[in-house]
């Protein structure tokens, strides 16, 4: 489970830092854009502001020239080529006018003056009714003289005493700015604006003639710049076409106009979703390989803790059948008892024990009493049962857990005694005697008329060093037993 989980984390992870990543490149690439939009919006301000400023120029000369006339004639011939040459050589500058206060062409660029006043224009309106006399930028209007649509830059005339005198006015071209502003490359859906800060459109690119001089202060452009300030970028909505972009905007700084320019958000990103798609294959692909070989990882570990529980389990397993084997080794099979081959190695272990710590030892034989009579009495089968029985009751005799109960052999019995005395042995067997007595199995070949047992009883005090070898102790006990046999059976002789 803890792999699993760490799996999945690392998966996530993987995923996170990824979808971190992207969100850092997208970012990254609408700042570049940013700049460069920004880095635009300047050279287009930069561009208007020397157009008018050359505008501006040309009025303040023409201005001058007329209200010096009052003192001096004016020279119309001189004027009109004057005016003739700037149009010639200057991009910007279309026409240049001069009305008279009744709104009467008195001077113009082209090469005859048409008849019909101008008063109805309302940049001429304005100079009219205003007596400020700074360059002022109006709606852009239709030229009566070529038709084509123009921004008038003007300038209000006065005569010596300050009344209203005239108005001198340049045609802008709106051509001009329109080369200028396809030289940029805005992408497809990009877009460029310049607008007088009022909200009059004067140009927007991809150009359209009906939206000249229409108001677009109402679109997001103008309420982020009423909002934030002559100089901004952010992205906008357009309310024209509903095309999501990225505007930098700029107020120009002696005139009252805006320039913007925009790249469409869809556009900008586009180079960017390409390596999302990309780069999110390559994460999926790694996630899935991942995942399997986390998966195939988690399955051989699984496989490996099942072999080794199973490995376990077969180790335990061995163990017990290790343990019932040795059992079986150390047992006899008809009697329960302890077999031949564990009361020898107990012997040696107890004697050595017994001689090394001094304490006194016994060691009991015993030996069922005409056991021959008896199988041929009551049958081998019988035999066997009578042994079992005479085996159970020989067991409840000792009562020590260092006691050992064997059978030595055929219907002979071994007691191993450690640390016990004369007294204490002869107890023991003496107990042994009367519980196969009271076992009460009938043995017609026997005087008793039932099964007896003979003992013999050793003892060595191992203090006085008289003790031999456990075979010594084995023969003394024989020999006991063979007295006991002697006796007349049924009894216990006990001796050293
Ligand atoms: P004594 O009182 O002198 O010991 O007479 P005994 O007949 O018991 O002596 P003996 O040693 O001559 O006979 C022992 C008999 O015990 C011989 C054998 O048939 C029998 N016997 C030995 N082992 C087994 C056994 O495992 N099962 C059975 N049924 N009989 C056994
Ligand atoms: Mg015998
Ligand atoms: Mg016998």
């Amino acid at each position: 489970m803890r792999s699993i989980i760490l799996m999945a984390g690392f998966c996530l992870l993987l995923i996170g830092l990824h979808g971190w990543s992207l969100w850092a490149s997208r970012q990254g690439e609408l700042d570049q854009t940013a700049i460069s939009t920004e880095n635009m919006a300047r050279a287009l301000a930069s561009h208007a502001e020397r157009s008018l400023t050359v505008a501006d120029s040309v009025l303040a000369e023409m201005v001058e020239r007329v209200e010096q006339s009052t003192t001096q004639p004016v020279d119309a011939r001189r004027l009109h080529a004057r005016m003739a040459r700037i149009t010639r050589t200057s991009e910007e500058v279309r026409e240049l006018f001069i009305y008279g206060a009744d709104g009467m062409r008195l001077a113009t660029s082209l090469p005859a003056v048409l008849p019909g006043s101008n008063i109805d224009r309302e940049f001429f309106r304005y100079h009219m009714t205003h007596t400020d006399l700074g360059t002022r930028i109006g709606k852009p209007i239709f030229s009566r003289s070529t038709g084509v649509q123009t921004i008038p830059v003007s300038r209000r005339i006065n005569r010596p005493d300050g009344s209203f005198g005239g108005v001198a006015m340049a045609s802008l071209n709106l051509d001009y700015f329109g080369k200028f502003y396809d030289s940029f490359d805005v992408g497809r859906t990009g877009t460029i604006i310049l607008a007088i800060d009022d909200g009059t459109l004067l140009y927007r690119r991809p150009f359209n003639a009906v939206m000249v001089g229409t108001s677009i202060s109402n679109g997001p452009v103008f309420q982020t710049y009423a909002k934030s300030g002559p100089v901004g970028t952010a992205m906008m909505t357009s309310r024209i076409d509903g095309v999501e972009r990225l505007y930098s905007y700029r107020h120009l700084d002696g005139f009252p106009l805006l320039v913007a320019t925009a790249q469409s958000k869809d556009e900008i990103l586009d180079g960017w979703w390409m390596a999302v798609i990309k780069m999110s294959c390559v994460v999926v692909f790694a996630v899935c390989m991942l995942g399997w070989g986390g998966h195939r990882m988690i399955s051989q570990l699984r496989v490996r803790e099942a072999l080794e529980s199973e490995l376990r389990a077969a180790r335990s397993a061995l163990e017990l059948h290790n343990v019932s084997l040795r059992h079986l080794a150390d047992v006899d099979a008809l009697t329960g008892l302890a077999n031949r081959r564990r009361f020898d190695e107990v012997l040696a272990v107890e004697y050595e024990r017994g001689r090394r710590s001094g304490l006194p030892f016994s060691l009991i034989l015993l030996d069922v009493d005409h056991f021959k009579k008896f199988n041929d009495c009551y049958g081998h089968v019988a035999g066997d049962d009578c042994l079992r029985r005479v085996a159970g009751a020989i067991a409840s005799g000792p009562r020590r857990p260092t006691d050992l109960t064997a059978r030595y052999g055929g219907e002979e019995f071994a007691i191993i005694l450690p640390d016990t005395d004369s007294d204490g042995a002869r107890a023991v067997a003496e107990n042994i005697r009367c519980a196969v007595q009271a076992l009460r199995l009938a043995h017609e070949g026997s005087s008793y008329g039932h099964v007896t047992v003979s003992l013999g009883v050793h003892t060595c005090d191992q203090a006085d060093g008289t003790c031999g070898a456990p075979l010594a102790a084995i023969e003394a006990a024989d020999r006991l037993l063979y007295q006991a046999k002697m006796d007349g059976r049924n009894r216990l002789v006990a001796g050293p």
